[in-house]
C-alpha cells in the first residue's frame, strides 16, 4: 500500500523562488537595491562545485547580484580570512557564503566567526546561531532547518504539542533543526549515534527529521503510522539498475518502506534539498532589507 503523501520540496521551492524574485524586483523599482550573494568556494571538490553552481545560477534567476570567488586549495588562512573582511566592507555584498567544508588546514569555525553577522545567511555565526536558541527573530536561520519547517508548516498547519525527534545532532541541520521544532512548542527529542533503543525513539515520533548520512537506515517499521517523515539525507549510491557504475541519490529513510506507514514523506531528490537554496535566497533578501533600513518583504 502507497499511504503516504509525497511532499513535493520542489514545487514548494519554485514557488518561493518566485515570490522572492518578485520581491527582488519590487525593491529594485522602489528602493534601487539589488540584494548581493557572494559565494566562497576553496579547492576542487567535486560536490562542492555543484552546490556553488546551482547556488550561482538561481542566484542570478531570482534577479540578484552574484559575486563568485574561486580560491586554490591551498589557500592560507590569512587569505580567505583577507578575502571574507573585504566582502563585509563591500556595500554591493549583502549576504556571504562560505562553502563546506573548506580543505583541513582551514579552521571552518575561524572563517565563519570572521563573517560579519548581518551578512551570515548560512546562519552558522555564533551569534546567529545563539539568537535562534532565545527566539530572537531577527538572526538569520540556517537554511536546510529552515526549508523543513516550511514544508511542515506546510502540511500541518499546526506543530504545536506534536511529539518531534530530530536524529542527528549537526550544528548545520540537527541541532537548529531541534531549536526551531521547539520555538514551534514540539516535544523535541535528538537522537544520534549514541541514542539507545533509536527504532522505539523514532516510532514514538509525529514528526521525524532525519539526518544523518546513512543510506536507507530508518526502516519502515520505525515509523509511527501516519507521521510525517523529513528525510535531509543526501546519500550517493550505487545503481546498477541504471547500468554498469551508475549512481542515484538515496535519503536516510527506506523510502519504499515508508511509504506504507508514513502519514507524508518528502523524496531525495526532490524534497529538502531544493529548499535549502531558496532559504539560502530569502535569508540574502532579508539581509539585504535589514543593511538598507528597508522594510522586508512577507515572503
Ligand atoms: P553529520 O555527519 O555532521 O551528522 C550526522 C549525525 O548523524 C551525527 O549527529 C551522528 O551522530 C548521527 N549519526 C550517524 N550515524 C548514526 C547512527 N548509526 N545512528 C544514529 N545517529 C547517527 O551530517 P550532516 O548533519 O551535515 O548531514 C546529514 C545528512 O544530511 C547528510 O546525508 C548530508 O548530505 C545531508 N544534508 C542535506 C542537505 C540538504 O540540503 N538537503 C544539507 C545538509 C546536509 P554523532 O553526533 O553521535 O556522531
Amino acid at each position: 500500500m502507497n499511504g503516504a503523501a509525497i511532499i513535493d520540496g520542489k514545487a514548494f521551492a519554485d514557488g518561493l523562488l518566485g515570490r522572492i524574485g518578485e520581491a527582488v524586483g519590487r525593491l529594485e523599482s522602489t528602493s534601487g537595491l539589488v540584494p548581493g550573494l557572494a559565494t566562497v568556494l576553496v579547492g576542487d571538490d567535486p560536490a562542492s562545485r555543484i552546490y556553488v553552481r546551482n547556488k550561482v545560477e538561481k542566484t542570478a534567476a531570482a534577479g540578484m547580484k552574484s559575486f563568485n570567488r574561486r580560491l586554490a586549495a591551498k589557500t592560507t588562512i590569512e587569505e580567505l580570512l583577507a578575502l571574507v573582511e573585504s566582502l563585509n566592507a563591500d556595500d554591493a555584498v549583502h549576504g556571504i557564503l562560505v562553502q563546506l567544508p573548506l580543505p583541513d588546514h582551514l579552521d571552518a569555525a575561524l572563517v565563519l566567526g570572521a563573517i560579519d553577522p548581518a551578512k551570515d545567511v548560512d546562519g552558522f555565526h555564533p551569534l546567529n546561531v545563539g539568537g535562534l536558541a532565545i527566539g530572537d527573530r531577527s538572526a538569520l536561520a540556517p537554511c536546510t532547518p529552515s526549508g523543513c519547517l516550511m514544508l511542515l508548516k506546510d502540511r500541518l498547519s499546526e506543530l504545536a504539542g506534536l511529539r518531534a525527534l530530530v536524529l542527528g545532532r549537526s550544528n548545520i541541520v540537527g541541532k537548529p533543526m531541534a531549536a526551531m521544532l521547539l520555538a514551534e512548542s514540539c516535544t523535541v527529542t535528538i537522537a544520534h549515534s549514541k541514542t539507545r533503543d533509536l527504532e522505539e525513539e523514532c516510532r514514538r515520533a509525529d514528526i521525524l527529521v532525519c539526518a544523518v548520512g546513512s543510506p536507507g537506515m530508518v526502516r519502515g517499521g520505525w515509523i509511527k503510522p501516519g507521521a510525517t517523515v523529513i528525510d535531509v539525507g543526501i546519500n550517493r549510491i550505487g545503481a546498477p539498475e541504471k547500468g554498469e557504475g551508475k549512481s542515484r541519490l538515496a535519503g536516510d529513510v527506506n523510502f519504499a518502506e515508508a511509504l506504507s506507514v508514513a502519514g507524508a514523506i518528502t523524496p531525495v531528490p526532490g524534497g529538502v534539498g531544493p529548499m535549502t537554496i531558496a532559504c539560502l535566497l530569502r535569508n540574502t533578501l532579508l539581509a539585504a532589507c535589514r543593511q538598507r533600513g528597508v522594510v522586508e518583504s512577507d515572503i
